[in-house]
C-alpha cells in the first residue's frame, strides 16, 4: 500500500533585495555584535581608512583559496564571535571574496543574512549580484556552492581607483557580453564612451555599472537557476573557459572571455549560425578597449578536455550561447566537438 501526501512550498521568504550604486557613500562601517565582515586582505590595506576595525576575518583572495578550508575558518570565526542565526556577514571584495561569504552564509546555521560591497570591476557588475556562490572543489571550479541571494549589494565606485588594469579590463568584458547580448543602445554607449571608460571617468563608470546590474538582475528575476534565459549569460565563456585552462590561468578570467566571445561569433559565423557581419560588431567593440583577440591553442588535450567537460554540455553536444551583435542573444546546441576542432585548426583563417 502506498500514501502520498504533496508538499507545496510556497516561497515564505521575501527574496528582494536593493543595489546601491555611488561614490563616496562607503565610509564608516557598523560594528555590532551581530555583523561580521570577511574582507579582501589587499583591499584591507589599500583602503584602511574605511574599513571596520573590529569583527572582521581577513581572507587572501586567491583560486586557491577559495576552498572548504578557507570556509571553515570563516564560519568557526562567527562560531567564536557568538555569531546567531540573525546575524549578518557581509564581504567587502572581489568575486572571489563575495562568493565564500555568501557560501559560508548560505551554510552557518542553515543560512544567515548576507551583504555584498564589492570592490572589483567584476564583482560589481556581474558577481555580487544574482545569487550564485561557492568554492572550488576537487579541482574544479565553484563546483560545490548554493543560491543565496545577498540581502543587499552596495558598491561605491572608489574602490576602482586603486583596482589593477589587467583586472579592470577583466571586469570589463562582462559589461560588453551584457551589452552585446542583451541591449543594443548600451552597446552603443559603451562604443562611444571608450576613452571616458578607459580613463574610468565616475559618471561613466556608474552608468556601467547600473545598466549591467539591471540586465543581470532582469536575467536573474526571469530565471534564478539558470533553465533558460541565464544562459545568454554564457557568451563567450565556453571557449573562454577552455582559453583559461589551456593557458594554465595565466590569462585572466575576463580577458579569456573577450577572446572566447571573438572566437564563438567566429566559430558560429563560419558555420552559418549567425549572419558574418557580426564577427565585425564583436572585433570592433573588443579592439575600442585593446583586447588582444589573437589565441593559438598550447595544449590541445587540455583545451578540448575543458571543452568537452563544460557545464553547458549536454549528451546532444555542447551549448553555445550566442549574439547578433544589436543587444539580442540566442542559444544554440547540438555543437559537435569535431566542429570545434575543425575550426581551431584553421588557424591561419581564425585569425582576427
Ligand atoms: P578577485 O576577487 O580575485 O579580485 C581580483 C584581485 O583584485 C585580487 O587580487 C584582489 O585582492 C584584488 N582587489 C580586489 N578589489 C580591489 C581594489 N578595489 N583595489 C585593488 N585590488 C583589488 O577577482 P574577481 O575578478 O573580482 O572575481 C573572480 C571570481 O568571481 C572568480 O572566482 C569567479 O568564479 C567568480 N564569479 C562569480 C560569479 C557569480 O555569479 N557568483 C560570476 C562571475 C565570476
Amino acid at each position: 500500500m502506498l500514501t502520498s501526501l504533496n508538499v507545496n512550498l510556497k516561497k515564505v521568504v521575501d527574496d528582494s533585495y536593493k543595489i546601491n550604486i555611488g561614490q563616496n557613500f562607503l565610509k564608516n562601517f557598523e560594528v555590532r555584535d551581530s555583523i561580521f565582515y570577511v574582507i579582501d586582505k589587499n583591499v584591507y590595506e589599500l583602503h584602511n581608512k574605511i574599513m571596520p576595525k573590529e569583527n572582521f576575518y581577513l581572507f587572501e583572495a586567491s583560486e586557491h583559496n577559495k576552498n572548504m578550508d578557507e570556509t571553515v575558518k570563516i564560519l568557526s570565526f562567527i562560531k567564536k564571535n557568538k555569531g546567531i542565526r540573525s546575524s549578518k556577514l557581509i564581504a567587502i571584495g572581489g568575486g572571489i571574496t563575495g562568493d565564500i561569504t555568501a557560501f559560508a552564509a548560505s551554510i552557518y546555521m542553515r543560512g544567515i543574512k548576507c551583504e555584498q560591497i564589492p570592490t572589483t570591476l567584476l564583482s560589481m557588475v556581474d558577481s555580487s549580484v544574482g545569487g550564485k556562490c561557492g568554492i572550488n572543489f576537487g579541482g574544479i571550479k565553484n563546483f560545490v556552492g548554493s543560491f543565496w541571494q545577498p540581502d543587499s549589494v552596495n558598491i561605491d565606485i572608489n574602490f576602482l581607483q586603486t583596482l589593477p588594469d589587467d583586472e579592470f579590463y577583466s571586469g570589463l568584458s562582462e559589461v560588453i557580453k551584457m551589452a552585446l547580448t542583451f541591449n543594443k543602445d548600451f552597446t552603443y554607449y559603451i562604443m562611444d564612451n571608450a576613452e571616458k571608460i578607459k580613463e574610468r571617468q565616475s559618471d561613466v563608470l556608474i552608468e556601467l555599472i547600473f545598466n549591467s546590474c539591471k540586465i543581470k538582475s532582469n536575467v536573474v528575476m526571469q530565471d534564478e537557476k539558470e533553465k533558460g534565459l541565464r544562459r545568454l549569460l554564457n557568451f563567450g565563456h565556453t571557449f573562454g573557459h577552455a582559453i583559461e585552462t589551456d593557458s594554465n590561468h595565466q590569462i585572466k578570467h575576463g580577458i579569456a572571455v573577450a577572446k572566447g566571445m571573438y572566437y564563438e561569433t567566429l566559430f558560429a559565423a563560419n558555420n552559418g549560425l549567425i549572419d558574418k557581419n557580426v564577427v565585425n560588431i564583436v572585433k570592433n567593440i573588443l579592439e575600442k578597449f585593446d583586447y588582444d583577440l589573437q589565441y593559438s591553442i598550447t595544449n590541445k588535450d587540455l583545451f578540448f578536455k575543458s571543452l568537452s567537460e563544460d557545464k553547458k554540455m549536454l549528451n546532444s553536444g555542447l551549448v553555445l550561447s550566442l549574439t547578433d551583435g544589436l543587444g539580442s542573444g540566442k542559444i544554440v546546441e547540438k555543437i559537435k566537438i569535431e566542429d570545434i576542432v575543425s575550426f581551431f585548426k584553421c588557424a591561419h583563417r581564425n585569425k582576427p
